[in-house]
């Protein structure tokens, strides 16, 4: 695989009961990161895997019935901590994004999308279909906030369905097939079904860690993963699917067991955030 520069980002954080997200959590209000990608490669630039939290969001929520979405999942972003932000902290303009991957199309993964005109966008068709079918409060019932979904959406995207279908490296069993989005080996992206329809992750050699899979909401912890124990099936079952969410978690687990050292970053994971946030603080 063709090796990219990662850093993992993080553009604000959502709050809700533990509960929801792992079987036997605590009901309390819990802080779960939002942490989108951005990835270096040596020709095509910067690109970014999910864009995270923007104040569009709030602008998004504003009007009925979307702001139920505000008030189930409430939102803290501080300035400077969007994705475009960050990316011009680190030198980037936000127009020089060529490419971006969305896992899905639920409003904490695509709130910055609008930030990026110039970027064709990588998704699952199936996830385009599902988040632009019917009106708006159907879009809501799915997790989708239209009014964060460009206009010229449907020109830009290429569908993750029409990419080469390739093995991936041995170190990734159990799985075994990705699809080579830009033709060299560098971003492939790995259907992870069951969080909602259309849902997939990307593998990437992390020209520091080696082998990385950022498994967007596939878990919504390392410690889902490490124990393999998902949410309650109410929670799966209100976006997903659960038993192929039960499956994919299962395969992450053997992944793991079996490579305890390949890093996996779940979207949500505040304790990924945590040591990317002492990592940062050790660079300085
Ligand atoms: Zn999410």
């Amino acid at each position: 695989m063709r090796e990219v520069d990662v850093h993992v980002l993080a553009t604000g954080a959502c709050f809700h009961p533990q509960a929801m997200t792992l079987k036997g959590g605590g009901w309390g209000a819990k802080e779960f990161p939002s942490l989108p990608t951005l990835l270096v490669h040596p020709v095509e630039g910067p690109i970014l895997f999910d864009t995270g939290y923007s104040r569009r969001f709030v602008e998004a929520t504003r009007p009925f019935p979307e702001r139920l979405y505000g008030f189930l999942t409430p939102m803290q972003l501080r300035p400077g901590q969007d994705a475009a932000s960050q990316c011009r902290a680190l030198g980037i303009e936000p127009t020089s994004v060529r490419h971006i991957v969305l896992s899905h199309f639920h409003a904490d993964h695509v709130a910055g999308l609008q930030d990026f005109p110039s970027a064709r966008i990588h998704c699952a068709r199936a996830g385009l279909a599902q988040a632009t079918r019917g009106g708006r409060l159907r879009s809501l019932c799915g997790g989708v906030l239209r009014a964060l979904l460009p206009t010229d959406l449907a020109t830009r995207a290429m569908f993750f369905e029409d990419a080469p279908r390739v093995s991936l490296p041995p170190d990734a069993r159990p799985f075994t097939e990705g699809v080579d989005l830009l033709g060299d080996g560098a971003l492939l992206a790995v259907e992870l079904p069951g969080h909602c329809p259309g849902h997939w992750g990307l593998m990437v050699a992390d020209s520091r860690r080696g082998l990385h899979f950022l498994v967007a909401d596939a878990a919504w912890s390392s410690e889902a993963i490490r124990h393999n124990r998902p949410p309650p099936a109410l929670t799966t079952t209100f976006l997903g699917d659960v038993t192929p969410y039960r499956k994919t978690l299962a395969a992450l687990h053997a992944l793991h067991t079996r490579n305890p050292d390949l890093m996996i970053t779940p979207y949500h994971c505040a304790e990924r955030a945590a040591s990317l946030l002492r990592a940062t603080e050790a660079a300085k």
